[in-house]
């Protein structure tokens, strides 16, 4: 990383866990987040696909344009002030089979804020995403991942359960090419795989185009395919009103 850190990247790059280049990764928690999901539970031969920092109006856009037409769901972590700027892509999402969760309100940087403000953000991001879609939101993945001692309970008191990943593909670093991003994937049972289709505020080292990620997406799929790996939603992943279905049991 050159030249001014984005918020939170330093942390990051602290805290992550490397094992060689698979860069299978866990979140900046540490023990206190013993509840927080990293990775699906074994044996289900299944994995999930999650982006964060959206929506967004074009790579959102383009993301659910792949996943629609490879037929494979993906679990969303939405910045509550773009969800309020672009409910339609909030909506469809849901219409289309996706799940969401909560990422905050303004993406801060954890390690930036006085703990009640960021408490605060989490809160109103979480309420931003359910006036806009219409559906409780029970995930919650933080900006940068990071959890600190002091502010995990009140995100557990708030009934937000915090959701990390397995598998960094670290398309969050600026100038990453797809290339990067598919040699960080190597399809694992039980993998939560990070990406990202949302930008950071304009003029941010972060605010980069998402074209790496977006080309990556169908060779990803693919690999998971053919590894015999189902890819789902998170659990607990808000998704649209099941309609009911004949011959389905409830
Ligand atoms: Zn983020």
């Amino acid at each position: 990383m050159t030249g001014a850190n984005p918020p939170g990247a330093g942390i990051l790059d602290r805290s992550r866990i490397r094992l060689g280049r698979a860069r299978r990764t866990v979140g900046a928690a540490g023990p206190q987040l013993a509840g927080a999901g990293r990775m699906l539970s074994p044996g289900a031969a299944s994995a999930a696909l999650t982006f964060d920092d959206g929506p967004d109006p074009v790579w959102t856009a383009l993301v659910l344009d792949l996943l629609g037409e490879l037929g494979v769901p993906a679990t969303f972590f939405l910045v509550g002030q773009r969800a309020r700027a672009h409910p339609d892509i909030v909506r469809r999402m849901l219409d289309e089979g996706h799940g969401i969760g909560s990422h905050s309100a303004s993406h801060p940087d954890p390690a930036a804020m006085p703990v009640r403000e960021l408490v605060d953000d989490y809160r109103r991001g979480r309420w931003m995403v359910e006036s806009v879609a219409g559906v409780e939101v029970r995930l919650f993945r933080p900006p940068t991942g990071r959890i600190d001692l002091a502010h995990a309970p009140a995100i557990r008191a708030s009934g937000l359960r915090p959701w990390l990943w397995s598998l960094d593909t670290e398309d969050w670093r600026e100038g990453t090419t797809t290339e990067q991003i598919l040699a960080s994937v190597s399809p694992g049972d039980g993998d939560v795989v990070l990406l990202h289709d949302g930008l950071q505020p304009a003029g941010s080292p972060e605010a980069h185009s998402r074209a790496a990620t977006v080309a990556a997406v169908p060779v990803l799929v693919e690999r998971y395919r053919r590894a015999g790996l189902s890819l789902v939603l998170l659990p607990d992943a808000s998704s649209a009103p099941a309609r009911p279905r004949a011959g389905v049991l409830q």
